[in-house]
């Protein structure tokens, strides 16, 4: 009767104390590849990498982190990035999926999506959904976790139209915290998460409020023209991410053929009075205005005058339709990419006096 006892126990104790932990312990490998995770096939190795899938794996593997004294980067799809060096830390791929509708008034609603989720799942739901204000974003590849980390934009709309906030985790202390829009200090391709705290919070989750009503930006670009050359009067949100795609199709690279991570160069911003200055060299440069007093120049337009567009140089070069975007033509390095990005820059600040600043993260 007391080895019944005692065999019964010891089952309870097997199940309630070590099945929930095995359950949910993360694995951790040594001297993994980061090239794969990339969308720019470039970069060498993670000391320690593991991949999470709910905020209690993301929770072990920073205590993991801290036991170890690591320091950690924070993965998404990988496809803003620029791997240099091997990485002596542990990498945490992000893969905690997941969105719903938190509020739904008769004009708006509120959406909260998880950092781990694909950006396109997202915009693909509210489309779906009659939620509108996503559409231009429509194909930008990456996790939701990024998009504010860049304030991630295209054709005239940018994250920062439709946050509310984000809910983060500090990585120095193990708190959470609210960013409201403000908090995050959006740029143009720019937040407090690439300056201030760069690498200090993992960001967990967002809220966006998308309207019930259509609210269509149409004045980027040619959007206008190709709505106008379909035939459509009173687009739809099908509609425009058709043309989007169309767009998009047209002068980005398919990702499966060509590696790339897209925009590799912010367009610079400068002043009114410099660009007063350049116009009269070359006529023909073009501008979209931007702050007070100053304007914003189409860096592909830059590096197409300074020679590099379809350009290759060894197993890299800049897309031949789209001079922006850095391309690996297969097996590159990433001291072949830095190489061109540095080129790149001394040629067109010589000819323009324009410092290009990279859009894509060297790490
Ligand atoms: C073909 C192509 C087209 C693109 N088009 C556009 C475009 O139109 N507009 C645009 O803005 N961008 C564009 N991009 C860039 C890219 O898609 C976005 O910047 C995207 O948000 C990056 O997401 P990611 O998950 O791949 O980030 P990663 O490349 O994995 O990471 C980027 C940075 O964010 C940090 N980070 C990632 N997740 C988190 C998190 N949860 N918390 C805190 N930090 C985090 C990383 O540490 C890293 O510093 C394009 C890229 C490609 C390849």
């Amino acid at each position: 009767m007391a080895n019944i006892f005692t065999c019964l126990l010891f089952s309870w104790l097997v199940f309630f104390v070590f099945f929930p932990y095995n359950k949910s312990m993360i694995k951790v490998e040594k001297k993994v590849l980061l090239k794969p995770f990339t969308t720019l096939k470039i970069g060498s190795t993670a000391d320690f990498f593991t991949l999470v899938q709910t905020e209690t794996e993301l929770r072990e593997a920073l205590k993991w982190a801290r036991a170890k004294q690591q320091k950690i980067f924070i993965l998404g799809a990988g496809s803003n990035i620029l791997l240099t060096k091997p990485f002596r830390g542990l990498v945490i791929k992000n893969e905690i999926k997941g969105w719903r509708i938190i509020k739904k008034t008769p004009t708006f609603a509120l959406v909260e999506a998880t950092s781990g989720e694909a950006w396109s799942h997202l915009v693909n739901f509210t489309v779906q959904n009659n939620l509108f204000g996503l559409e231009n974003l429509f194909l930008i590849p990456g996790t939701i976790g990024a998009a504010p980390v860049q304030n991630i934009g295209a054709y005239g709309v940018e994250l920062k139209d439709v946050f509310v906030s984000l809910r983060a985790l500090d990585l120095k202390t193990g708190r959470e915290k609210i960013f409201s829009a403000v908090a995050c200090r959006f740029g143009y391709r720019d937040s407090i998460f690439k300056n201030k705290y760069h690498g200090r919070y993992f960001i967990l989750s967002i809220i966006c409020k998308l309207s019930l009503r259509p609210q269509f930006k149409l004045a980027y670009g040619t959007i206008r023209e190709e709505l106008k050359a379909a035939g459509v009067k009173k687009p739809t949100a099908g509609d425009m991410i058709r043309i989007i795609s169309k767009l998009r199709s047209s002068k980005l690279p398919n990702l499966a053929l060509l590696p790339n991570a897209g925009s590799f160069f912010k367009n610079p911003v400068i002043l009114e009075s410099q660009f007063k200055k350049l116009q009269f060299r070359f006529p023909e440069i073009k501008s979209f205005p931007d702050q007070p007093n100053k304007v914003k120049i189409p860096a592909a337009w830059l590096i197409e005058q300074a020679g590099f567009k379809g350009k290759k140089f060894g197993s890299v070069g800049m897309y031949e339709k789209q001079a922006l975007v850095l391309v690996n033509y297969g097996g590159a390095t990433a001291n072949e990419a830095l190489k061109l990005v540095s080129r790149i820059q001394t040629v067109v600040k010589k000819k323009f006096g324009i410092k290009l600043e990279p859009e894509v993260n060297i790490i």
